[in-house]
């Protein structure tokens, strides 16, 4: 099997090199290319001795995952879905878990004026099984690798810098938004828990953040999660970025019961984490995400609890309505709660921002991802079933 490029950082890509018999600074020109120029043809790689071009030709590929589906919304939001490979369904699916299927993730991507932003997977499924998420009742497959992960900020920046080019920037892209690097933000806010991939994940993010890749801010890349406190701590020192976190409820018995990780680590473990993360954060202050679901987390007295909760914790809150999926059990909160929700939370001295719906018409928003990829003759799955059986 060739080895896939995009599953190194550069000191790994240096390490590969050297026993190649390569110097260092020629694993910096092939980096530069592969993540600063968005080439994949070694033979496109001008300034590498030609030799060098094609033994990686024979041992080497710059390979993201393939796109199974391609969507853009009525509001320019694009959505991929990626193929990431045969495996067993999970147990609790629909199908009651180990079917054959094929796995796939999703990536989103939000064109604003003066910014992009990429929505990252980093898990196929996930094992935390919130229960307002689509992405939880799908149960957990396997992490992605850091190929998968980085491969879906290389496709991006790799496909619509093409298109910027052809439309030599007739969207009049403005501020830090080039035609060089339409990605400007990642929140790793997909398919998945990326603090329960952490070695992949952290692998990734450096590479976003490398000058000599794609030289990302640690303040436009933001980590999600569902509060995994030592995970978190291990966060703040190997690569302290934005944080989010999956707040949902504002106290235990409630948070309990949706936020199951929540009975683990529960709300003061959790804001403790957070106060010790600012520490390091490269921002002064963590995001509070809270999906509304009507009638469980959406009355003031929750908009009430929040308040002391957050007390000793600055931070940010990003509400977000919920999403309904088949079978889901919940509803979006109504305008007039949301309303109220947030002024309580306002007239407190928080700073609240409700979380526009965007790419609607394509199911982008979080959450919403697609586990798995339709087979449309569903033949190939049924005779893997057979073998499998
Ligand atoms: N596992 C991480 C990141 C992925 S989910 C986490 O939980 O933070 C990204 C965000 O989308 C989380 O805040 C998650 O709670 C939210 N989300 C999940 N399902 C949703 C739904 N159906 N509607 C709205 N938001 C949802
Ligand atoms: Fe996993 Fe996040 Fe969904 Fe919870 S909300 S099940 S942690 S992806």
């Amino acid at each position: 099997m060739p080895q896939n490029l995009l599953d190194f950082d550069l000191d790994g890509l240096t390490a590969w090199l050297s026993e190649l018999g390569e110097k260092p600074f020629r694993a910096k020109q092939v980096y530069h290319w592969i993540h600063q120029a968005g080439e994949a043809e070694f033979g496109q790689m001008t300034d590498i001795a030609k030799s060098l071009r094609e033994t990686l030709q024979q041992r080497a590929v710059v390979s993201a995952s393939n796109v199974n589906f391609a969507h853009t919304s009525s509001d320019g939001t694009r959505k991929w879905l990626f193929d990431v490979g045969v495996g067993k369904s999970a147990v609790g699916d629909s199908s009651g878990g180990g079917q054959i299927v094929r796995n796939g993730i999703e990536t989103v991507f939000i064109p604003e004026e003066d910014r992009g932003t990429l929505c990252v997977s980093s898990q196929v499924g996930c094992a935390l099984e919130c229960t307002f998420c689509s992405t939880g009742r799908q149960g957990f497959n396997r992490n992605l690798s850091v190929a998968e992960i980085i491969g879906q900020l290389w496709y991006a920046n790799h496909v619509l810098r093409g298109e910027d080019n052809r439309l030599s920037r007739a969207d009049n892209y403005a501020g830090n938004v080039s035609a060089e690097r339409p990605v400007t933000n990642v929140v790793m806010m997909g398919m998945g828990e990326p603090l329960a991939n952490f070695e992949n994940v952290v692998t990734a993010l450096g590479i976003m953040l490398d000058d000599h890749a794609y030289g990302l801010s640690r303040r436009r890349v933001t980590v999600s999660t569902s509060g995994i406190v030592p995970a978190m701590d291990r966060l703040a020192e190997r690569c302290p970025v934005a944080l989010a976190v999956s707040l949902h409820a504002p106290n235990d018995a409630l948070r309990d019961q949706i936020v199951p990780i929540n009975k683990k680590y529960p709300l003061a473990e959790l804001m403790a984490a957070c106060r010790r993360y600012l520490v390091h954060a490269p921002r002064d202050f963590i995001t509070f995400e809270y999906v509304m679901l009507a009638g469980v987390n959406d009355r003031p007295e929750h908009a009430r609890q929040i308040i002391e909760l957050v007390r000793d914790v600055p931070c940010k809150f990003n509400l977000i309505p919920f999403n309904p999926f088949p079978d889901s059990g919940y509803q979006k909160p109504g305008a007039e709660s949301l309303r109220v929700f947030r002024q309580i939370l306002q007239d407190a001295g928080l700073v609240v921002t409700t979380r526009k719906t965007r790419g609607d018409d394509i199911d982008a928003a979080c959450g919403q991802l697609a586990g798995q990829v339709a087979d449309k003759s569903g033949r190939v799955m049924k005779r893997l079933n057979r073998e499998a059986a």
